[in-house]
């Protein structure tokens, strides 16, 4: 197949405030939340940060699941602090298991012993359960079929700018399918045969190789020092190319369901499932969806949400501001006195954090994930330097 010559590059939909268009047309779309009861303080502290920086304009629906039922509390308080209607939904209890034709006693020593193993959060059931849920189940659950589009935030954390504009209608217009914040290296004992699987299942199907694959995988000539990188990890295909590791952070993501209901996904996620190594291994929700985009996907259709200023746990994304981004009179103004100066080249809209500092490898994973619709592309040398 050949590539067309002018690849679209990504840039932000917006890089100054707009005055919110709090009557324009909405997308079919809802903000959704995992979270347990005893959540409910981080749960908050999200909902209140989303509220603040985007929903009280715009007024999405949230819909919060759980494996458990909702605490009167839980209910009450979120209730009470959101703008858009709030539903609070119990995931089926077949959904947050094992799969049945698994032996469930063996499946627990392994996670027991992957727990022994110091695995980052795999001697936890529960944990498997979020992973595969996220990963598949999430997709077809009743509650969300009614929309087209999701965006999905988690307890404890912080948007940092003002949002403006509604991504989900920018995301329609440009016809993008996937919109991240932040990305990373995934921890390879999580997962030692997750990109071998995925690309097992590729070639079964035929499916050519976009150009994000080829961004994604490093390919067995790669020069020093990804190539010692990569066989450091081993994760590679039966032909020697290597997964770089990076993934799109899911905690936050804006995307399409249709992609992820769609024929090609489910299939592909039916194939690791029918693997059980969502429990065997530790499969995270973030690599699953990272690959799949690669292999099913043209770059141009993933949208770097980087305006955002967005944390969780330790990571942050943090644009500095542009200029003219304090509308006289806006209703956001008067509140919301911005910390981060406004910067030549600037793209945030009254960030309340330092926007001369990010936690976003953007040496390393951002760059390869924004490839190849980047024209802010480090080379080798200057990518290697910023490690
Ligand atoms: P991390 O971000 O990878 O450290 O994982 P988290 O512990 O933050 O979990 C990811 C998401 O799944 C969060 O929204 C959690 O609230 C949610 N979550 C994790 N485990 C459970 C669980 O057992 N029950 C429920 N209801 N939610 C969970
Ligand atoms: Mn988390």
């Amino acid at each position: 197949t050949v590539r067309q010559p002018d690849i679209e590059l990504d840039e932000p939909f917006y890089t100054t405030c707009q005055e919110p268009k709090v009557d324009a047309k909405r997308e079919n779309a809802a903000l959704v939340m995992l979270a347990r009861n005893k959540e409910l303080a981080k749960a908050l502290k999200t909902v209140q940060s989303i509220e603040r920086h985007f929903n009280r304009w715009f007024k999405y629906p949230i819909v919060f699941m759980n494996d458990e039922p909702w605490s009167e509390e839980f209910i009450t308080t979120m209730n009470a602090s959101t703008s858009g209607e709030a539903r609070f939904e119990v995931i089926p209890r077949e959904e947050w298991t094992f799969p049945e034709w698994m032996d469930v006693e063996a499946t627990k020593e392994s996670i027991a012993a992957q727990g022994r193993a110091g695995i980052l959060y795999a001697g936890m059931e529960t944990y498997h359960h979020m992973c595969r849920f996220y990963s598949g189940t999430f997709y077809n659950l009743k509650a969300l079929q009614q929309y087209k589009w999701y965006w999905r935030i988690e307890p404890d954390v912080d948007f940092y700018c003002a949002i403006t504009y509604d991504p989900f209608v920018e995301m329609a217009k440009h016809e993008k399918v996937y919109g991240f914040t932040i990305s990373l290296p995934e921890e390879p004992r999580t997962c030692p045969t997750l990109f071998r699987e995925m690309s097992d299942w590729k070639e079964e199907h035929d499916i050519r190789t976009t150009e994000l694959w080829k961004a994604m995988v490093a390919p067995s000539w790669a020069p020093w020092p990804l190539r010692g990188w990569l066989s450091w990890f081993s994760q590679r295909d039966r032909h020697g190319d290597g997964w770089s590791m990076c993934h799109y952070w899911s905690n936050f993501e804006i995307a399409n369901l249709e992609f992820f209901r769609g024929r090609a996904y489910q299939d592909m996620y039916k194939h690791l499932e029918s693997t059980g190594k969502f429990y065997t291994e530790r499969w995270g929700d973030a690599a699953v969806h990272s690959i799949a985009l690669a292999m099913l996907l043209e770059s141009e259709k993933v949208h770097h949400f980087e305006d955002f200023g967005y944390r969780h746990d330790w990571y942050y994304q943090c644009p500095a501001n542009a200029p003219g981004g304090q509308l006289p009179g806006s209703e956001a103004l008067r509140e919301n006195q911005s910390l981060e100066p406004e910067r030549a080249g600037g793209i945030g809209c009254r960030c309340e954090c330092d926007g001369s500092r990010t936690r976003n490898y953007g040496g390393y994973c951002l760059n390869k994930l924004k490839q190849p619709n980047t024209s802010k592309r480090l080379s080798a040398w200057q990518w290697f330097l910023s490690w």
